[in-house]
């Protein structure tokens, strides 16, 4: 038996980002990646390391393997793949898709892939990505992984500004000569991804009704996904700003294991609190302390962010936190019986 099975929430996905270096260099990406950051991949020791403590928590069922573009090594990655699913671990995969040139080539990949037992695939494209893969590869990739009967997701990056919308994607001529009304399509999800400003001045439109993800029910990915990031952090979450959260670093597998950075990371007040009501609820709290006015983010990560990398909020919440823990805590409680349930 593990330490593991002591905490409170069990963990159902681990993701592994296998290096920071991409074939495009999409404007908002969330951890800056480009061609240009050679340099940042994983090793497969370290890999190795990894998927053997996470084999070990007995909850996590799933394995992501992203980045980064994580095609870029793809010997390093199908041996990842064939060594997870070995220790029982599901697969997926996440990519822009700059590989599947021409269907042959999708389809010699996917094979290989599904061969050694990946198990899910997803996509990404939209404006920012066709500026470096067409979107022509991603429909070969998406035909070539749906004839091996991998499930497939497709994410549009979404917001009111972008042209390409995820309808653009079903209505694709390669989309209606192999997909449509075919058994295979329900392998397929096309689905919208809140696209978000970090890196620029651009300030994006959002319809508040169909885009605006402000989390109001509690953030999950708090204590669900445990990641291992490229340069070989341990991460707590894998949402789009972990890597501007310094508390969301939780060490190096070198320095201590596994289950330990686990049981300190749900041991912390904030992020349990941030588990129960998300960030956005807690930052409403927080500003009503600081008498700041409350800022309006599209997605609930950028609140998490602004929480963290705000130190009259966390000043306010050292503070204050005794007037809000115990019902906190009440609630993190049967939240957690809920959750596990759920993932058993
Ligand atoms: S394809 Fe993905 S990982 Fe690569 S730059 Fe674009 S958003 Fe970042
Ligand atoms: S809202 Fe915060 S805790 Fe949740 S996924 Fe985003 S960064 Fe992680």
């Amino acid at each position: 038996m593990t330490k593991n099975n002591e905490l409170l929430v069990q963990p159902r996905t681990a993701a592994i980002l296998m290096t920071y270096q991409c074939t495009a260099a999409c404007d908002e990406c969330c951890f800056s990646c480009s061609p240009h950051l050679t340099g940042t991949a994983l090793t497969y020791e370290k890999i190795k390391s990894f998927l053997d403590q996470v084999s070990e928590i007995p909850s996590i069922k799933i394995v992501v393997f992203s980045g980064g573009e994580c095609f870029l090594d793809f010997e390093l990655l199908k041996q990842c793949i064939q060594y997870a699913t070995q220790l029982g671990l599901l697969t997926r995969c996440v990519s822009n898709g700059f590989w599947a040139k021409n269907l042959e080539q999708a389809r010699q990949k996917m094979h290989s892939l599904k061969s050694v037992g990946l198990h899910e695939m997803n996509f990404s494209t939209g404006d920012s990505h066709q500026q470096f893969v067409p979107v022509d590869s991603v429909l070969n990739g998406t035909i070539a992984s749906v004839e091996e009967s991998l499930y497939t997701c497709i994410a549009v990056e979404t917001n009111s500004s972008k042209k390409f919308t995820a309808e653009d994607f079903k209505k694709h001529p390669l989309y209606l000569e192999y997909l449509a009304s075919t058994s295979k399509e329900k392998f397929v999800k096309v689905m919208p991804a809140t696209w978000v400003s970090f890196h620029t001045d651009n300030v994006y439109d959002f319809n508040q009704k169909i885009e605006y993800d402000p989390n109001d029910q509690g953030c999950e990915g708090m204590f669900d996904t445990i990641s291992l990031e490229a340069r070989g952090d341990v991460v707590g979450c894998c949402g789009i700003t972990s890597n501007d959260i310094e508390e969301f670093h939780l060490g190096k597998l070198s320095n201590q294991n596994l289950d330990e950075m686990l049981e300190n990371h749900q041991n912390d007040f904030l992020k349990i609190w941030i588990f129960v009501d998300g960030p956005k609820k807690v930052i409403e709290q927080v500003a009503e302390w600081t008498k700041e006015e409350v800022p309006l983010y599209a997605h609930k990560c950028l609140y998490c962010a602004a929480l963290y990398n705000n130190p009259s909020f966390l000043k306010a919440i050292q503070e204050n936190y005794l007037t809000v823990k115990e019902d906190v805590l009440s609630r993190f409680l049967s939240k957690s019986v809920v959750f596990n349930m759920a993932g058993a």
